[in-house]
């Protein structure tokens, strides 16, 4: 990445958005998704929900995944059209769930009887009929880091496969609820195209079940999950799009032949959009190593203390050799720590630092601990 005049003017800390990037990775989802007639891909938001992006995705026509009533408002104002909104998570209470119902959206992912049960309630209040999809937790594991697996059987999320039977008879009896579909989403950061396949056969087979009893579904929904490169962003920019909805189109069979197939992809379609940018405020000698502390800290990007996450780092300011330094924030917690070791260009006060890869899971994750200020974000090309 060069320096130029403009990212001297930022304000750092701050999140940097590169949106000629963000189109060609939206123009690349739309075509590999519109190979398939029945596939749908949703933009889940809780990775950005930056409005200026949301306004970009949803010109190329994703529709949106929502986690939390405020993300399903922050749909609905960013232009996704209401039957395009889908709205998971373990935890719905009343209030959100009566906004989802108010917006009319296309579907609520649920993950529990008494959850449904409180939809089906909260539905007849409203006269309203709310189409749900189940998520079910597939025991398929994604072979990613375990903080962020969520579709094997020792975690909170979804409907366990031996409870399903159970769930669907209770349903009949629930009047405001229609059943639409089915929804998996069993980790993220997954670059192995051999996890999906795995969770195609296994939807085969629960599909096949449902089908002795005579259920056929409008649709299923496969979550997200795609990875992208961390080492590389500037190499492998844009994620695999092509062999992700091929995976799905070669392995999954539809329960009929109009069953619709939707996508929650998060972090491939924004990850490499952002950086996060940052000062240098004072490199600190140690007894056998070197300190640069940034401006930046982990209340700006949480992954790498929440998750032990990589980003690549660069300093664009330098052109001396490289040497090594372990990036750290100013806050007042040892997790505070960017990377160890990094290779970096010679590194002086007033440099500027690049953090790759920081567009998902960033700046939606941000927070004032230690009273700080929250990153401001700026943008490229527009
Ligand atoms: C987080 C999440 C996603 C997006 O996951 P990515 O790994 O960012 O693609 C999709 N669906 C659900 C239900 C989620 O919770």
């Amino acid at each position: 990445m060069q320096l130029t005049e403009k990212i001297l003017a930022l304000k750092t800390p701050c999140y940097l958005y590169n949106l000629p990037l963000l189109r060609k990775t939206l123009q690349n989802v739309k075509e590999e998704s519109g190979r398939y007639p029945a596939f749908h891909a949703h933009y889940a938001i809780k990775a950005n929900a930056n409005p200026v992006l949301l306004k970009v995705i949803r010109e190329y026509g994703l529709g949106a995944d929502c986690v939390s009533g405020n993300e399903v408002k922050r749909a609905v104002e960013c232009g996704f059209p209401r039957d395009s909104i889908v709205y998971a998570g373990v935890g719905k209470s009343d209030e959100e769930i009566l906004t989802a119902l108010k917006e009319d959206i296309f579907c609520f992912n649920c993950e529990s009887l008494p959850e449904i049960r409180v939809i089906n309630g909260l539905a007849a209040q409203c006269s309203k009929k709310a189409r749900i999809a189940l998520r079910i937790n597939p025991n398929v594991d994604a072979h990613t880091h375990h903080y962020i697996t969520t579709g094997i059987e020792e975690n909170k999320f979804g409907i366990y496969l031996c409870d399903l039977d159970q769930v669907l008879a209770e349903l009949t009896a629930l009047e405001h609820i229609e059943l639409t579909g089915l929804h998996f989403h069993i980790g993220s950061q997954i670059t192995d195209m051999g996890v999906f396949r795995s969770l195609c056969l296994k939807v085969n087979e629960i599909q096949q079940h449902l089908n002795h009893k005579g259920l056929r579904l409008p649709h299923i929904n496969f979550g997200g999950g795609l990875g992208i490169d961390y080492n590389n962003p500037h190499a492998e920019p844009i994620a695999d799009f092509a062999s992700y909805f091929n995976t799905f189109a070669r392995h999954f069979e539809p329960a009929c032949p109009n069953q619709q197939v939707h996508f929650e992809l998060g972090r491939s379609v924004v990850a490499h959009c952002g950086d996060l940018i940052s000062r240098v405020l004072y490199v600190k000698e140690g007894k056998n190593k070197k300190f640069v502390i940034l401006d930046a800290g982990m209340n700006d990007l949480l992954r790498p203390a929440l998750y032990q996450a990589f980003h690549k780092i660069e300093n664009i300011s330098s052109r001396l050799p490289e040497e090594k330094y372990d990036v750290v924030g100013p806050i007042c917690e040892s997790s505070d720590c960017f990377g160890k070791e990094v290779s970096l260009r010679q590194t002086n006060r007033g440099d500027i630092i690049v953090i790759h890869s920081a567009g998902a899971y960033g700046e939606t994750m941000a927070s004032q601990y230690n009273l700080r200020n929250l990153p401001g974000s700026y943008f490229e090309g527009e």
